[in-house]
């Protein structure tokens, strides 16, 4: 076992050697404009991008022409939210999206807000699922746009994209998901579920960072963000990032290939850690729904210990904590309070995400570690008279890293 383990998996994870190994020519050898019609330089890493193309096309169940590459799932949704709502002024000027979407979504309805757009921000149920009946009471005559994620980024849970996209186009709006956490995980397909847009980025699927695509179903309209060139259909102007383009050409093909057998080791690693903690300790539940969800996704509330403690201790684990930490201050997750954590229940809450290269070994030591960790956060601290004639500490004790001061 390696440590520091990573299990931090929903904020980025580790590019696969095997996606390296085929990005590295097209640093190099093969450095052509995917763009040069001439000669054999621009043909080469044409090709390349062809290939990619069709292998995340076909990780969605898409077609070629329908994929457009982003820099990553942010401009992916920057693209079909802003995109969509100015090539459908004429239609109508509301989005409906659920209040615990990624920051990725909710930052573009807010500008789109100060340009006149009208948002709805749906609640979630306990379980962290949008139900469909809220989905469908929202729906007005105005509303051009439904975006739901597929897979939360904080608590994993997987909407059911199909029937909510089922129910946006019975009132005749379109479906965008930001699948950033779904695809390549769980299995996606565009025509079976019924999606118009779908973001995707390589960096949660084992791919670099910077390179993702947009999903736009043919014959769909949408007003592109960045003039230039006329790349990408001219819905994305700039010259391809070829490398990072084959590495999510490679990401996908591995994901396409070990998806299944690694979403079932994933799901058996993930619910040995839950079991895991349950065994160790009291006092741990779970956030978000156990059957709706990433394989490997689990985010546990820790009740009375401090999230922030909870992180310093686990020194050689690599995880995130309930609180975004904005700047200096520490808010709790929009997403564990949408659920109806309370805040210091939510800053004692710690996501794990789990991955490609995780083991047994990692699990367990993490499980101990936990044990030991939070029983001692928990342990009431001794309180001393401090007087003047008070006898000295004994030597070592104000040193002791496993007894912290936890204040008040
Ligand atoms: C990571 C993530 C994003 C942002 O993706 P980038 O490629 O880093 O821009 C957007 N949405 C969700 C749900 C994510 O998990």
């Amino acid at each position: 076992m390696n440590l520091p383990i990573y299990m931090d998996g929903h904020a980025t994870t580790r590019v696969d050697p095997r996606v390296i190994a085929a990005m590295v020519p097209f640093f190099g050898e093969y450095y052509g404009n995917a763009a040069s019609r001439h000669h054999q330089f621009g043909w080469a890493a044409r090709d390349a991008v062809v290939e990619s193309r069709l292998a995340v096309a076909r990780l969605i169940g898409a077609t070629s022409r329908e994929v457009v590459f982003t820099s990553g799932a942010t401009e992916s949704n920057n693209l079909a939210l802003k995109g969509v709502m100015d090539a459908s002024r004429a239609r109508g000027n509301h989005i409906v999206t659920a209040c615990t979407e990624h920051r990725a979504i909710l930052d573009p309805c807010a500008r789109l807000e100060q340009q006149g757009v009208t948002v709805s921000y749906l609640p979630v149920r306990g379980d962290g699922l949008l139900d469909v009946g809220t989905l469908a009471a929202a729906l007005t005559p105005a509303t051009v746009l439904v975006s739901v994620m597929s897979a939360n980024n904080e608590i994993g849970v997987l909407q059911p994209i199909g029937d909510l996209a089922r129910v946006a186009h019975s009132g005749g709006a379109l479906f965008h998901t930001d699948a950033a956490q779904a695809v390549g995980q769980v299995k996606i397909d565009v025509s079976e579920d019924g999606i118009d847009l779908l973001s995707m980025t390589a960096h949660k699927l084992y791919g670099p960072k910077g390179i993702g695509a947009l999903y736009v179903r043919r014959g769909l309209t949408l007003t592109p963000l960045v003039d230039g060139g006329g790349h990408e259909s001219g819905l994305r102007s700039g010259t391809l990032n070829v490398p990072a383009i084959v590495g999510l050409g490679h990401a996908a093909r591995l994901c396409m290939a070990e998806m299944s057998e690694e979403a079932e080791r994933l799901t058996q690693l993930r619910n040995r850690l839950w079991h895991g903690l349950q065994q160790a300790l009291p006092g741990v539940s779970v956030n978000g729904s156990m059957t709706s969800r990433l394989p490997h996704n689990l985010n546990v509330t820790f009740d009375g210990v401090d999230g922030e403690q909870l992180l310093i201790g686990l020194d050689d684990v690599a995880v995130s904590s309930g609180a975004a930490c904005s700047s200096s201050r520490r808010s709790p997750s929009h997403v564990l309070t949408a659920l109806g954590l309370r805040e210091a229940a939510a800053q004692a809450s710690i996501r794990f995400g789990l991955g490609r290269f995780n083991t047994d070994e990692d699990i367990n030591y993490v499980v101990e570690k936990l044990r030991d960790l939070v029983a001692r956060l928990r342990a009431p601290v001794p309180v001393f008279e401090i007087e003047d004639d008070a006898p000295e500490l004994p030597p070592g004790w104000a040193a002791a890293p496993d007894r912290p001061n936890r204040g008040a």
